[in-house]
């Protein structure tokens, strides 16, 4: 059995079942030649405190998958993917639906690995060496696990480049075509699973479309950072009076125009491709008004050093958001960087609404739904916080 071994002292977050092992805490490792493998982690004084995949190039050497003396061997990947699976199948949170997240990483015991079915299609992605290495059984096993006709490996370079391992892209099984179609509680999309972000749909806003379609009947309604549109698609089909969507990306308003399409959605619609803080300043400049808002941009806080100039982005989008609210609209704000922790993101909104003077009611917390689970141990797996907000009936107070 190949050791990793802990400075002294740095063992505590482990015996909180904390599952990654930092580099700063690794007092002796096997090297390069073991990349991937499966390892022991041991304590200075001898004790073992887990197990799981080895990383030498990353900051996070090992990630662990078991905790405590027993070895339970390289078979329980395949139990932890049986676990996830089974999890899911016949849901009562996730009935409507074939495009959903199957395995969530850290959240169902499985560090570096994504899971996301998108209708006929699966879409895997190995991220740190440990996956990497295993990536065949666990297609094959996936496949045997999913009935759907497709697998798909996606590329991800940012983790490839942090792990030191090939950005391998590719068919796993089956032959995928080359756009994916799914449906959600009635609503069907288009997915560019191969090239587009994250695995190509926002899997993890599905609670929060549902709540949009429920709320858009009779509105005039904003979508910022629309990417596909999927919340534009959510609103018309709930009955919006209108729609303007707003993204900087020509290929994902290109799909989100057929998506309009493809749901027969009748109500006038305005494409803006733009940059959405501008686009906000300028309708706020130019008193245009929306009854329903909803606001989801990519995560602005990278890194810890960054969260200050994401939270004066946040705060300033979502002023700009209020400053096109008209009375009584609903607004649905998001931040998915989870160095923005929910104390903050309170805050922001707080500061936003201050600002723009508006009386604001905090009407429901949102989060992602439970095929994203989180393991309570790994509070970093928890990124996606945000809130529905209610402005007040009286119109807006020049301050
Ligand atoms: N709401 C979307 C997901 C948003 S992802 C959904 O439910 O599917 C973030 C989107 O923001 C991406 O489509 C990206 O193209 C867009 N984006 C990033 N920076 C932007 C900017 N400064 N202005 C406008 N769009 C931006």
């Amino acid at each position: 059995m190949t050791d990793v071994i802990i400075s002294s002292g740095r063992e505590r977050s482990l015996r909180r079942q904390h599952p990654w092992l930092l580099s700063g805490a690794v007092a002796s490792e096997p090297g390069e030649a073991h990349a991937g493998a499966w390892v022991r982690v041991v304590s200075k004084g001898g004790e073992v405190l887990g197990y799981g995949h080895y990383s030498p190039k990353s900051s996070i050497r090992v990630r662990l998958l078991a905790f405590g003396k027993e070895d339970p061997g390289e078979q329980l990947l395949e139990q932890r993917l049986e676990a996830a699976l089974a999890r899911r199948r016949e849901h009562p949170l996730l009935r409507e639906t074939d495009a959903m997240r199957l395995v969530n990483a850290e959240g169902d015991g499985l560090p570096g690995l994504v899971v996301d079915r998108l209708g006929d299609v699966v879409v895997l992605k190995f991220l740190t060496a440990g996956m990497h290495a295993r990536a065949d059984r666990i297609a094959q096993k996936i496949q045997a696990l999913v009935d759907a006709p497709h697998g798909y490996r996606r590329r991800d370079d940012s983790s490839a480049r942090r792990e030191g391992i090939p950005p391998d892209e590719g068919t796993l099984w089956g032959s995928p075509p080359s756009e994916g179609l799914i449906e959600e509680a009635g609503r069907r999309y288009a997915v560019d699973f191969m090239h587009g972000q994250k695995t190509g749909f926002y899997l993890d806003q599905r609670d929060a479309r549902q709540l949009v379609m429920g709320l858009a009947a009779g509105r005039r309604t904003l979508d910022v950072f629309s990417y596909t549109g999927s919340f534009a698609v959510a609103a018309g089909v709930g009955g919006a009076a209108s729609l303007v969507l707003v993204d900087s990306s020509e290929a994902a308003l290109r799909i989100a125009e057929s998506n309009l399409e493809m749901n027969g959605l009748t109500c006038p619609v305005e494409i803006r491709r733009s940059d959405a803080f501008e686009a906000l300043r300028s309708a706020s400049a130019a008193s245009e008004k929306f009854d329903l808002i909803v606001l989801d941009p990519p995560p602005l806080a990278r890194s810890r050093r960054a969260v200050q100039a994401a939270s004066r982005a946040y705060k300033d989008m979502l002023l700009h958001g209020l400053r096109c609210a008209a009375p009584s609209a609903f607004i649905v704000v998001f931040t998915c960087s989870h160095h923005v922790d929910p104390d903050l993101f309170q805050k922001i909104v707080f500061g936003a609404a201050l600002d723009a003077g508006r009386g604001v009611r905090w009407l429901r917390t949102l989060g992602a739904p439970a095929d994203h689970p989180f393991s309570v141990h790994h509070p970093e797996g928890r990124y996606l916080h945000g809130c529905l907000l209610e402005v007040e009936a009286g119109a807006e107070q020049s301050a």
